[in-house]
């Protein structure tokens, strides 16, 4: 929730003009409470959305814009050793710009990203989440940060990364995540404002369950789920994370010999 409303320029901003955000609030948000694990920046604060001035609990990083959910991710890369050892190819599906620059700073991670609109230095790569056009067995970690909520056949997405994991590789899947029940969707509901009330946004086709386990199963994988819940709350406390994002860890096994 935002706190503060001065400062927010919610109407399309040119990158021109989010870059100058980051670097105003950067300086602006200078503290010593929380740091941002994608950035390393120390904050007093975390932002809301491209607000100047405007603070929001578990928010934006004042200087690199990633959410709470792509924090969680880093932490959960860095206490997993999942960047660790040798050169890692990391495709990130629907790349977040603030999480894909912090790969790319990493020296051991050559980070490709794919969307369906190509973004300069994040999605390099235009292609649809149901049909990647990567060869198969390119890449030793995928990151796909909440998007199956949005792809209508998840299953045929779920596939693709698999095809295109090496044995042995990971996937990683964030999706908004209920815990009362199983998925809830329906494909015939189009209208956004139904989406909106019946599955939590108006660009979600579905509201998972833990039965996403199932379908990630399904396409080959164990599956490892791990619940913020569970961490060591300072932790929580000290990256500025929210709590519920809970993270599939999918190992693509090796085949049988
Ligand atoms: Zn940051």
């Amino acid at each position: 929730m935002t706190t503060t409303a001065v400062g927010d320029l919610k109407p399309r901003l040119t990158r021109g003009a989010k870059a100058a955000i980051l670097v105003v609030r950067a300086g602006l948000f200078v503290g010593l409470r929380y740091r941002c694990p994608c950035c390393g920046w120390r904050v007093r604060a975390f932002a809301g959305q491209w607000s100047i001035v405007g603070t929001s609990p578990a928010g934006y990083c004042p200087r690199c814009n990633v959410k709470a959910r792509h924090r969680r991710i880093w932490r959960h890369l860095g206490n997993h050793a999942e960047l660790g050892g040798d050169h890692r190819v990391v495709l990130e599906v629907a790349p977040w710009p603030g999480l894909a620059r912090a790969l790319r700073r990493h020296p051991r991670v050559e980070h490709h990203g794919v969307d369906l609109r190509p973004t300069p230095g994040c999605a390099d790569t235009r292609g649809d989440a149901t049909a990647l056009p990567l060869r198969s067995g390119s890449f030793d970690l995928v990151l796909c940060v909440h998007v199956l909520e949005h792809v209508p056949d998840d299953r045929a997405a779920i596939a693709e990364i698999h095809r295109c994991l090496r044995e042995g590789g990971l996937a990683i899947v964030s999706v908004p995540l209920g815990f009362d029940g199983p998925t809830d969707e329906d494909p015939s509901i189009r209208d956004p404002d139904e989406r909106a009330r019946r599955f939590g946004e108006r660009d979600h086709v579905r509201a998972y369950g833990l039965d996403l386990a199932d379908r990630l199963r399904d396409a080959g994988f164990d599956v490892t789920l791990y619940r913020e819940s569970e961490l060591d709350p300072a932790e929580g406390r000290r990256f500025g994370l929210k709590g519920d994002e809970n993270i599939f860890h999918c190992l693509k096994p090796h085949s049988a010999a």
